[in-house]
């Protein structure tokens, strides 16, 4: 395949633990695949090396102060090289790119994701945090755009996929599978002295800071739902969460007659990206097999919602509807950092968030203002919080 047949891409966020595995998968398939496109955040050596690496036409770093570092380590190239956030919404309306996959973390997406949609580009989503601060606004502007958005987060791949050839059918629910993460099977009173170091340890997923607390917290579970609410088009009462801590089972759908489809496999990112990557078609892996005798019990239990508050107060923002999702994100952002800072306790994220959903304003159809609106005053009321507590 000439270099014009090969799929064009963009990876926003690129030196992440989703864009290094992306990268990976190109590495492996270089016929079918250019990268135009990489940006990062503040890791500026290792976006230089991926930069050469695939001979990429640009880059930005977003952490202005690594700039002149950047160009100066490029400058016996001919990358070019783009600095800020303004400039991620800028790059991926590049002609060449047809896909981007958004691999950055938090509400930073928004933006450019919609200036991807914009140009027309499809979209490979990892970043779930724009579904869920914006999901109205961004599958209405995908289908205004005729652009799609393919799932990179494994739950909703295992949905993707077992919806292959069935479009057509009716989804009665689907349920979306969860480690449980490290702190499965406790209760309040062992969660309340949880160091940072004890949530950073997931079972079965090495992933970014973000959501591996997330995970700990059982809100990644919750942002999954909102997340596969807009991308399936469910109504609250579609979409179950079942503990499986295993992880084999990725998730399943239930159609109308009752029957169930579940996607299976090794807990491996490497595979959802590839299919949002190759999708429709699958190309070979030299992934490792699952075997079904190393795994005589797969097992299945309700998620402890009483403990885990974080995933009743997602429930809760996705049948309020509105800006709720958008305050709930914001307020999860500002406490993790903290968490991760050291500045709150584990089970105070939650009473923090619970608080920020009561306090701030309520708009039951927001436009992209709104969301930018209740985003600053969500963190502000958060930070806060923090302080005063
Ligand atoms: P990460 O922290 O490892 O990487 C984040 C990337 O985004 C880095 O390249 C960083 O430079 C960049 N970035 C961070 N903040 C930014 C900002 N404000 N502006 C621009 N760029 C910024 O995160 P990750 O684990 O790779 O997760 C990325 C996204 O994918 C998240 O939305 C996460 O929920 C989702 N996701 C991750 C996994 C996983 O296995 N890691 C699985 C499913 C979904
Ligand atoms: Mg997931």
């Amino acid at each position: 395949m000439n270099s014009e047949n090969k799929k064009h891409i963009a990876i926003l966020g690129s030196t992440g633990s989703i864009g290094t595995q992306t990268l990976e998968v190109i590495a492996a398939n270089l016929h079918l695949f250019k990268v135009e496109v990489l940006t990062a955040h503040s890791n500026a050596e290792l976006l230089a090396s991926q930069a050469i690496q695939f001979d990429v036409n640009a880059v930005v770093i977003t952490d202005e102060s690594k700039y002149a570092w950047l160009k100066e380590k490029l400058a016996h190239t001919d990358i070019k090289v783009f600095a800020g956030e303004q400039a991620l919404s800028e790059v991926v309306t590049f002609e060449k790119i047809q896909l981007v996959l958004t691999a950055l973390v938090g509400y930073a997406g928004l933006k450019p994701t919609i200036a991807a949609i914009k140009a027309k580009k499809n979209i490979a989503l990892a970043n779930k945090e724009t579904l869920v601060v914006a999901g109205d606004l961004i599958t209405k502007l995908a289908e205004e755009y005729d652009v799609s958005i393919l799932p990179v987060d494994s739950e909703h791949s295992a949905i993707f996929q077992c919806l292959a050839g069935e479009w057509h059918n009716k989804i009665e629910k689907i349920y979306l599978t969860a480690s449980g993460g490290p702190f499965r099977g406790m209760d309040r009173l062992a969660l309340a002295n949880k160091t940072k170091a004890q949530a950073l340890k997931h079972p079965n997923w090495t992933m970014g800071a973000k959501i591996t607390i997330d995970s700990a917290s059982l809100m990644n579970k919750g942002l999954e739902v909102i997340e596969a609410k807009w991308l399936f088009n469910l109504q609250a009462d579609q979409i179950d969460v079942i503990v499986h801590p295993q992880s084999i089972v990725h998730s399943i759908v239930q159609f109308n007659d009752g029957s169930m489809k579940a996607q299976m496999g090794l807990p491996d990112m490497k595979l959802p990206i590839q299919y949002a990557l190759t999708y429709p078609m699958r190309t070979i892996t030299d992934f490792p097999r699952f075997d079904f005798l190393n795994y005589p019990t797969l097992s299945f239990e309700k998620a402890d919602t009483e403990t885990f508050q974080n995933l009743a107060l997602a429930f809760q923002a996705m049948k309020q509807g509105g800006n709720m999702p958008c305050i709930l994100n914001a307020a999860n952002e500002v406490v993790v950092e903290a968490f991760l800072n050291d500045q709150i306790g584990f089970l105070e994220m939650s009473d923090a968030i619970t608080d920020c959903m009561q306090k701030i304003t309520f708009i039951d159809t927001p436009n992209y203002d709104d969301y930018v609106a209740t985003d600053t005053e969500s963190r502000i009321f958060t930070r806060n919080w923090i302080l005063n507590k």
